[in-house]
């Protein structure tokens, strides 16, 4: 009898004990691989489906979109207005920013102006961009929300939103809903800076208009602000799939930069010991153009340069004067911002300029370019890269021009604008501003490295014609072009290696020392290779296993042949030399 109750006893113990041993695995579980972040999901979700509902309010809205082809958005608008109005996203960031603290700020000294503007933008895209925000954004904080119609061909877009969405908002009261639609296009810059001028809230964030704001995507973005009042903030931005629209997981190591043409980079980081992923870290510049920032310290700055038109390099411009006049920047991979990366512009580029002056300049520009069409697309960025270089880059301007010689065409014609204090010169006295140099020493060493590493670079120029790789791989071709051509190759004479690379596909030139008839090559540049290796002499571009020099004896023929010291055929010379 006692012998069966023991046997019970140790029976039931030994339950209790499994169901204790479960129960305390599917803690660990949970806590250690952010199931937990899963279950939050799922309470989201009802959340989430309330808004789905909620959605059918906007029908009229979303089917009034006109048929617009895919072209005109470069985004999938079909499956864009067939999908929620708020998503369920998956949680892309790394678990241990969901069982973070945040230190935030009083609401009352956190008020954020979120500026949305756009052109052409699908009607179904744009609202969930503003629904997304509105429902993931704690509502205390969210105190105004600025969009800006930019001249956009759907007229009826900005009233039919403005009319949604102060009914929606009737009792809510908030955030406080600010709408304009400029008559004319003025660009994303002008505009931008416009919804600057109209908010009054603490910090300014920027956003596209085809984006979703993650879970979460506030406080970490905040707690950085609020330490800091002179730092400028990005998320990571997950890419959404432009086709699928899927929500992608961005990438936490790669930091934003840009290169001696003002084209932005993503640079891939280098994590240091022990440094968490999740970490906040430095960027030489935004992630894109999607930044937040105290409104203090942008009308500090002077906001956007207004002199720079349409779209481009605004936020490459707002960086470097960052840096250089007491701020910084962060990316902040515990905030998550879905954006769709579009392959391609889906807007024109109009010319500001008069238009008979235009017409002129445009002639001269071509003549300047051997006949190839500079669309107004690459004018406006180039003129804006221009204004940039030469405003910030100090003496490394000349570096801008090496890389992009038909710059140097492009008038500037500053047209007064509305902030006629706009004078960077002016800036930099009064903000006491560092030179471009401790930029590169600081900031953007990849910049610096690329400088202190060559000693020449640009197009290389025999005469009238130009060292140039024509055709895509695996089918280029060397070829000798026309200089004034915009897309001519570019090359960097490296100083240690000896190398001749292109900037572009980081090809070397190279000749084969073994073969009877040496003959040039382009090939993948490899550290230590003597074939790649190329000697300067006075202008002459003498290959150190043969000795033989690169030379243009007919015109657009290019071989090796003995070298010959002051023969015309023989001189190359590159846009830029660097000083030894
Ligand atoms: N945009 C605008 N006016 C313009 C060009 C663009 O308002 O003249 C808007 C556009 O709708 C988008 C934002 O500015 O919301 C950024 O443009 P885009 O997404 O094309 O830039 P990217 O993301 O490619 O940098
Ligand atoms: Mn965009």
């Amino acid at each position: 009898m006692s012998g069966r109750l023991h046997r019970r006893l140790r029976c039931c113990l030994l339950g209790v004990l499994t169901v204790l041993a479960m129960q305390l695995l599917i803690v660990v579980l949970v806590v250690r691989f952010g199931l937990i972040d899963e279950l939050i999901s799922h309470r989201l979700l009802l959340q989430q489906q309330q808004l789905n509902l909620h959605q059918l309010e906007w029908r009229e809205f979303i089917t009034h979109t006109p048929d617009q082809p895919h072209a005109l958005h470069q985004y999938n608008r079909q499956l864009s207005d067939n999908l929620a109005a708020v998503r369920l996203l998956p949680t892309t960031r790394h678990h241990s920013c969901n069982r973070r603290r945040y230190r935030l700020p009083q609401a009352s000294q956190a008020k954020l102006s979120v500026v949305i503007c756009f052109h052409n933008e699908a009607r179904s895209m744009l609202l969930r961009t503003i629904l997304t925000l509105i429902s993931r954004t704690p509502e205390e904080y969210l105190h105004e929300l600025i969009v800006i119609d930019d001249g956009s061909e759907d007229a009826g877009l900005l009233a039919s939103l403005e009319r949604h969405m102060t009914a929606a908002n009737a009792q809510r009261g908030r955030p406080t809903l600010i709408f304009r639609r400029n008559l004319g296009r003025k660009g994303l810059i002008w505009s931008r800076n416009e919804g600057a001028r109209l908010a009054s809230g603490h910090y300014l964030l920027f956003l596209d208009s085809h984006c979703e704001v993650n879970d979460g995507w506030l406080e970490p973005l905040l707690e950085r602000l609020a330490l800091n009042s002179r730092v400028a903030v990005s998320p990571v931005l997950d890419p959404i799939e432009p086709e699928t629209l899927s929500y992608m997981t961005g990438n936490a190591l790669l930091k934003g930069g840009f290169d001696w043409s003002l084209h932005f980079h993503w640079l891939p980081r280098v994590l240091a010991e022990k440094e968490a992923l999740a970490q906040p870290y430095a960027s030489p510049a935004f992630a894109g153009g999607i930044l937040m920032i105290s409104r203090e310290s942008f009308h500090k700055l002077h906001g956007f340069n207004p002199h720079l038109e349409i779209w481009g390099g605004e936020s490459i411009e707002l960086a470097i004067k960052l840096w250089l006049c007491g701020g910084q920047i962060e990316i902040v991979p515990c905030s998550r911002i879905g954006h769709i990366f579009r392959p391609a512009h889906a807007f024109e580029f109009p010319l500001q300029f008069e238009q008979e002056q235009k017409q002129k300049q445009e002639k001269e520009l071509e003549q300047e370019l051997d006949g190839e069409q500079l669309d107004s697309a690459q004018a406006t960025y180039l003129r804006n890269s221009k204004i940039i270089a030469e405003s910030w880059l100090d003496e490394y301007k000349y570096l801008f021009y090496a890389l992009k010689p038909s710059a140097r065409q492009i008038p500037l014609n500053l047209r007064p604008v509305s902030q006629p204090s706009y004078d960077p010169a002016q800036i930099k006295a009064e903000l006491k501003c560092r030179p471009f140099d401790w930029l590169m020493r600081h900031v953007s060493p990849e910049l610096r490295l690329h400088h202190a590493n060559l000693s020449a670079l640009g197009s290389l120029r025999n005469a009238d014609r130009c060292l140039h790789v024509a055709g895509t791989e695996p089918q280029l071709q060397l070829q000798l072009a026309s200089c004034h051509g915009l897309q001519v190759t570019q090359w960097h004479l490296h100083q240690e290696s000896g190398q001749l690379s292109t900037s572009e596909q980081g090809l070397c030139l190279a000749v084969d020392a073994a073969a009877k008839q040496p003959q040039l090559s382009l090939e993948p540049c490899r550290a230590g290779q003597g074939r790649q290796h190329w000697l300067r002499r006075n202008t002459q571009l003498q290959h150190a296993g043969t000795h033989l020099c690169l030379d243009n004896p007919l015109k657009d023929q290019l071989l090796l042949s003995h070298c010959r010291p002051h023969a015309v055929s023989q001189s190359f010379q590159f846009a830029l030399e660097m000083e030894a």
